[in-house]
This record gives structure tokens, C-alpha cells and sequence, in this order.
């Protein structure tokens, strides 16, 4: 059941407004920016075990007009028409923001430097955004709420290696989308961030010789620690212990084959799920695996599933997956739109491989076998091949 408080009663928790509940508001919203790490909005209030569904994740310093307080949720306005939920840990009051009814965008300047490319928009406040891939053509489309057109030019200078094209359309009278068209068919990921008050799209070039060794993979083994994951069907044995022996066997494939990887983690720690994105954000790693183990209520369900949450990272987690079921593990399937934490960044094309179910007998024997983990992380790393090859066609 949601209750939804009254908005004086928002206000009132905030020292830094003078005005008490007796008094008539004069506003009934309040101003701030994002904070704190890992800001994101979601769309509605419905939540299940991995927490509502998100719309984007946003950089911090954004500025935000709470129009409503649920729960551990602030009800966000983000243009006349469109509202979304920020997590109240992610809002810090600012009663200095002047609102306008609208904020210009300005000029525009699209290049390239080493491995990325950049379309950089001058705009008058730190505005929020959301963004989506697209396949068939490969585009990444963003748009910025609040924000009105007064972009007069847009230089486009030939070292962009990525961006094919670049404009935009006002979809609503306060609603700016930036549409840019990549040259390759794959998405090699892309950040969103300000520079001041300039919006900075950093696309991610796709490298220029399609190797293996040529990449930075991450690996990621899940849980860990205080987290020890999903139990097994018979055995006392914990999904912590396993994700990681499979990790390290990745780890060594791959090693075999020249690639740089870097692990999330190689002992038995806690690491946050925001720990890890921001750990990966520092690393810039090309691609990241993440290595789970399933489990189900119901003891038949079983076989290797794949996961990605962005459209543009799919064909990844799709020869992952095919290469896997060549071990006799069943297709559970290919799963999109997951709402899972380390497929929310859009910076790299990752993939989650729940390798087989734990609480399945047949599958919990093959987990069990060293055997299979070296025939695993074999696998994956010819399902990433797979995916580079499939590129150069
Ligand atoms: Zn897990």
C-alpha cells in the first residue's frame, strides 16, 4: 500500500526552509539537486526484488523539483508532462535554484579523441535526462526535460571515429531530444555527465582491430562475503564460492588468449552492487561478464540464461549464451529489459551468465565439477570471439 504525505509535510522536514505547516504555502514544490552516489529515477512506484523499474541513472549536481514524498521516494516533476521517483538519498534541498519555465539549449560541438567521441551542448542548468538505445540503425537518443531549442549551429568535426550524425527535434515545447547515429552496428556503450552547466555525451569508438587480446575484459564474480548468493539442491554449498571459481577460470581462459582482465573481486569479500559500478567506471573495461548461479522455487527448472537491460548490448549476451548451451545445459533463455545492477550502466556492453540453476539436481552436479568450470569459462570466451567475428561480416 503507497501512502502519499501531504507536501507541507515534505517541506517542513527541510531546515532550510523557513515556512511551517500553519503558514499558506508559496510554493508547492521544492528545489534541489541530485547527491550521493549512483543517482537514478525510475518510472512508477512498482519494485520487485531488484527494485523498481529504472528510467535512467544520472550524474549528480541535477537539478530537480520534488513535487511529492512517498515513502523513501520523492515524486520528481521533469517537464510539464513527464514525472519520475528519485530515491530521497539521492536529493539534497537547494532553495538558490531560481526555476524558469524553460531553459535554453545552446551550440553544439561533436569530435573525437582517443577511443571516444563527444557531442558537448552548452544549456542553461544542469538539466535531467534519460536516454535509450537503438538497433537497425544503431542510435543512442537522448532527451533532455526542461530544455527548449536555441541550438543555432552544430559543429561536427571530422575525429569523431563514432558519431555519423547528430540533431535534434523539440518533441515538446519542453522537451529537447538529441538523436545521434553511430557508424558501427554495435554500441560500444556511452556516458552521460555535465562539465558545468555543458552536457557531454561520450560515445565509445568501437577499437579499430576486432581481437580478443585487443580488449579489457571485466569479470565480474557475483555475491561474496556477508552476500553468499543462492544455496544448492542437496548440497550445503553457496553460489559465492562457485560464481568465483568460474570467474577465476574465465579469468585464465582468457589470459590465454592476451586479454587484459580485471576482477571485481578474487577473495571472499562484500562488495556493494554501487561498489562495483563504480569500481568498473574507473576501470573502463571494454566489456564486463558477471557470472551468477540461478535458482527457483521449483526444483525442475533449469539450463544457462543470459542477461542484458540496453537493446544495443544483446548480440553479446546471445552468442554467450548459444556457445553455452553446447555443453548440454538447457536454454532457459535470453532475458532483456533486467533490471539487474551491473547491466544498468550503459558505458560498455556487459552480459550476466546465470550459468545453470543451483536448486536443480542435475545442474547442481555439473556446478560442483571443476571440470565444468573450465568448460564454461571455454565457452563464454568463444561466445565473445563469436560476437567480435559476427562484427567484421
Ligand atoms: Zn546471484
Amino acid at each position: 500500500m503507497i501512502r502519499f504525505l501531504c507536501l507541507a509535510g515534505i517541506i517542513c522536514t527541510f531546515q532550510s526552509c523557513a515556512q511551517s505547516v500553519n503558514e499558506p504555502l508559496k510554493e508547492n514544490f521544492l528545489m534541489g539537486r541530485t547527491t550521493d552516489t549512483l543517482p537514478h529515477l525510475d518510472f512508477g512506484l512498482g519494485e520487485d526484488r531488484l527494485g523498481g523499474a529504472k528510467m535512467t541513472f544520472l550524474d549528480t549536481l541535477i537539478a530537480m523539483k520534488v513535487v511529492d514524498s512517498i515513502k523513501e521516494v520523492y515524486k520528481v516533476q521533469l517537464s510539464r508532462n513527464h514525472f519520475a521517483y528519485l530515491p530521497k538519498k539521492n536529493f539534497k534541498a537547494d532553495t538558490s535554484i531560481k526555476t524558469q519555465p524553460y531553459y535554453l539549449t545552446g551550440s553544439w560541438k561533436v569530435y573525437g579523441e582517443d577511443k571516444f567521441d563527444y557531442l558537448k551542448m552548452s544549456l542553461d542548468e544542469q538539466l535531467p535526462y534519460r536516454s535509450i538505445q537503438q538497433i537497425n540503425p544503431s542510435r543512442i537518443v537522448v532527451d533532455v526535460f526542461g530544455a527548449t531549442s536555441n541550438t543555432n549551429w552544430i559543429t561536427q568535426v571530422s575525429t569523431a571515429k563514432e558519431i555519423k550524425n547528430a540533431w535534434s527535434e523539440q518533441i515538446e515545447d519542453d522537451v529537447f531530444r538529441i538523436i545521434i547515429e553511430l557508424k558501427h552496428e554495435q554500441h560500444w556503450g556511452y556516458s552521460i555527465y555535465y562539465e558545468e552547466k555543458k552536457l557531454v555525451i561520450r560515445v565509445k569508438q568501437q577499437p579499430p582491430v576486432l581481437d580478443l587480446e585487443k580488449l579489457k575484459v571485466a569479470v565480474d564474480a557475483g555475491h561474496g562475503g556477508d552476500n553468499s548468493g543462492t544455496g544448492g539442491a542437496t548440497c550445503r554449498c553457496l553460489e559465492k564460492k562457485y560464481t568465483l571459481l568460474f570467474a577465476e577460470e574465465l579469468k585464465k581462459r582468457l589470459e590465454e588468449e592476451k586479454v587484459t582482465v580485471y576482477m571485481t573481486r578474487e577473495k571472499d569479500t562484500t562488495i556493494s552492487m554501487p561498489e562495483r559500478v563504480l569500481m568498473l567506471r574507473d576501470q573502463e573495461p571494454d566489456i564486463l561478464i558477471s557470472i551468477h548461479l540461478n535458482s527457483s522455487d521449483y526444483d525442475t527448472v533449469h539450463g544457462a540464461s543470459t542477461y542484458y537491460r540496453y537493446i544495443g548490448f544483446r548480440p553479446l549476451t546471445q552468442y554467450v549464451l548459444k556457445r553455452l548451451t553446447e555443453l548440454g545445459l538447457a536454454e532457459f533463455g535470453n532475458v532483456g529489459n533486467f533490471n539487474f545492477g551491473l547491466s544498468g550502466p550503459t558505458d560498455y556492453p556487459n552480459c550476466l551468465v546465470e550459468v545453470a540453476f543451483l536448486s536443480n539436481k542435475d545442474d547442481e552436479k555439473r556446478v560442483l565439477n571443476p571440470q565444468f568450470h573450465k568448460q564454461v569459462a571455454a565457452k563464454i570466451t568463444e561466445g565473445i570471439k563469436d560476437w567480435l567475428k559476427n562484427m567484421q561480416r
